[in-house]
């Protein structure tokens, strides 16, 4: 790729999905809860049209496509990403059922009451949770569900330094009770809402995070930026040990209905 002519922004955000392509997940989750998600899913037939939102690499998407028999489109912006994605479908041998598309979920090529299943694990935060469940809505049938892990606060009230890197990264995180009244408020029914376990963070997230590290040291080796990154990352991981009951990810299942 060639760097000239790149706004920082655009350098910042290709090198931090350098480091997060070598994951199998870029956000907190497992194929326990992947699973978990889909078993409150009903109706779910060969012919169902089922969309992976923010699909990353493709780790649940791939989880998925091992229990359903369905096509799956996948996408993403970034499209390293779905490159990878794209090799990983042929790896498992879905290329024909699984298909990486490179677009924006501001901006989804879906026809209205087209879809049977919207799934988005730990992406929905970037077009914001209240927004995506508005602007998706249409894209589903009657009876159509949406499966979207995002992050909630645990409780009312948190310690100040918790609160302000929040407010900070993403101000529209809410308590799990707000976050399923906005699920009935946009016209869905609240099916299930679960709250993923630690290990969704430690095992699958963060130590996966050091092994990529490990190879992104030698790629970005001197450059400040990837420091400054880097030190981020642990900060963030940090937060979590100290305030894990705070906040945490949460899976919520809902089913569209008419208004
Ligand atoms: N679902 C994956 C990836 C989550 S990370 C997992 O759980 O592992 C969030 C993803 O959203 C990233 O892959 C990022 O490239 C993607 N993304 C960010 N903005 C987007 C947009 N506007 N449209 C589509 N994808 C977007």
């Amino acid at each position: 790729m060639n760097n000239e002519n790149k706004s920082i922004h655009d350098f910042d955000l290709q090198m931090i999905c350098n480091f997060f392509s070598t994951m199998e997940r870029q956000g907190p989750g497992s194929p326990e809860m992947t699973l978990k998600a889909l078993g409150f899913v009903d109706h779910l037939t060969k012919n169902a049209r089922i969309v992976d939102l923010g699909c990353g690499t493709g780790g649940q998407t791939m989880t998925l496509a091992q229990h359903i028999e369905a096509n799956i489109i996948a996408l993403d912006s970034f499209p390293d990403f779905i490159k990878i994605l794209n090799r990983n479908a042929q790896g498992f041998n879905f290329q024909e059922r699984v298909k990486g598309l490179v677009g924006s979920m501001d901006n989804l090529p879906f026809q209205e009451n087209e879809l049977d299943l919207i799934w988005s694990e730990g992406a929905i935060y970037n077009i914001g949770f209240e927004r995506g469940l508005k602007e998706w809505r249409k894209y589903l049938k009657t009876g159509g569900y949406l499966a979207v892990s995002e992050s909630s606060w645990f409780t009312d009230k948190r310690p100040t330094e918790i609160n302000n890197y929040w407010m900070d990264a993403y101000p529209e995180i809410d308590t799990i009770p707000h976050q399923v009244a906005k699920i009935h408020q946009t016209g869905y029914l609240p099916v299930a809402t679960f709250i993923f376990p630690e290990n969704c963070w430690t095992e699958h997230y963060f130590a996966q995070k050091a092994l990529a590290e490990q190879t992104f040291r030698h790629q970005y080796a001197g450059n400040k930026m990837a420091e400054e990154f880097m030190l981020s990352q642990r900060y963030e991981e940090e937060l979590y040990a100290k305030y894990k009951a705070f906040y945490g990810y949460t899976f919520f299942i809902a089913k569209k209905i008419d208004l």
